[in-house]
């Protein structure tokens, strides 16, 4: 089963979620866990395992790159949607850092006067941590690489080709709703949101959920830091309204207390609380059932 923890706006406790439910299932009948931080821009899930030393894999996107067949005719700048080139009176200018990889402007060139370039995005790193049925991968993107998208999609490739036959994949996805986080949640079976009672955590939800409709997905809202700003107790009900208005179900509740606080700062897992591993069966008891 493949399930990503996904956002909107970011510190919302997506990190937290994903790593402590993969201990959680991972602790529970011994279910083969594989979690997978596609946060590529600052993964931070290997903070709160084991400082175990990851294996690295270098990973490349592939770019095209001009050959003296070229005579200048302009068509490949012309058919570029993401104004990765452009032709001059001398020559083809060409910027990776905008290129998509679609290859439609070698297909097009009718001087065949493309050859491919691989360039450097990033590395996987990977290693079995707590023991030999938690398995954790990451997708790390070169400082000053901004295509994120490629950098996921093999990263998740790489962790179905390594584990084949794990139980659960849990895919930290990066924040936000655009098209990494399209890459991170689109293959997967069930998406759980994380969110707080905030105004900006209210709002950013709104769009996620939004986002996950359009993509036809199952999902549900896991609520951290229950408890604070918009909550039932002080900024009233918007939240909960909203989700039983949408019919979106709330798979459960984390609260804001001092104790996970305590534990987060010292990057350990909060699944040790019984009432948090208690709240963790029952938001696993509420995928399994929408699923
Ligand atoms: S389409 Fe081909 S021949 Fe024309 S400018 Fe681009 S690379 Fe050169
Ligand atoms: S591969 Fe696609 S995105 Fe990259 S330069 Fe060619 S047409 Fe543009």
């Amino acid at each position: 089963m493949k399930i990503s923890v996904a956002s909107g706006k970011g510190g919302t406790g997506k990190t937290t979620f994903a790593v402590n439910f993969s201990l959680f299932l991972n602790n529970k009948n011994k279910n083969k866990v594989v979690l997978v931080d596609l946060d590529v821009e600052e993964p931070d899930c290997h903070i709160f395992l084991n400082d175990n030393k990851l294996n690295t894999k270098e990973c490349f996107r592939q770019t095209p790159k001009v050959n003296e067949k070229c005579n200048l005719c302009g068509k490949c700048a012309d058919i570029c949607e993401f104004n990765a080139i452009a032709v001059t009176n001398t020559k083809v200018i060409i910027f990776p850092e905008l290129c998509h990889s679609c290859f439609a402007c070698i297909e097009m060139c009718p001087q065949n006067a493309f050859d491919i370039e691989n360039i450097e995005m990033g590395e996987i790193h990977w290693e079995n941590v707590t023991n030999e049925n938690l398995c954790f991968i990451e997708g790390k993107l070169k400082v000053g690489e901004v295509m994120a998208v490629p950098l996921i999609k093999q990263t998740k490739n790489f962790a179905s080709e390594k584990f084949k036959g794990a139980t659960y994949f849990i895919f930290d996805s990066p924040p936000g709703t655009s098209c990494p986080v399209i890459e991170a949640t689109k293959d997967s079976d069930f998406i759980v949101l994380v969110t707080e009672p905030t105004p900006f955590g209210f709002h950013d939800l709104k769009i996620a959920v939004e986002t996950m409709q359009k993509l036809k997905k199952k999902f549900g809202v896991v609520i951290n830091k229950s408890g604070i700003g918009n909550s039932k107790e002080s900024f009233g009900q918007e939240l909960y309204n909203y989700c039983k208005n949408e019919n979106i179900p709330i798979l459960g509740e984390i609260p804001y207390s001092r104790e996970i606080a305590e534990l987060y700062s010292r990057g350990k897992d909060i699944i040790t609380i019984p009432s948090i591993n208690n709240i963790f069966r029952k938001i696993e008891k509420g995928i399994t059932g929408l699923l």
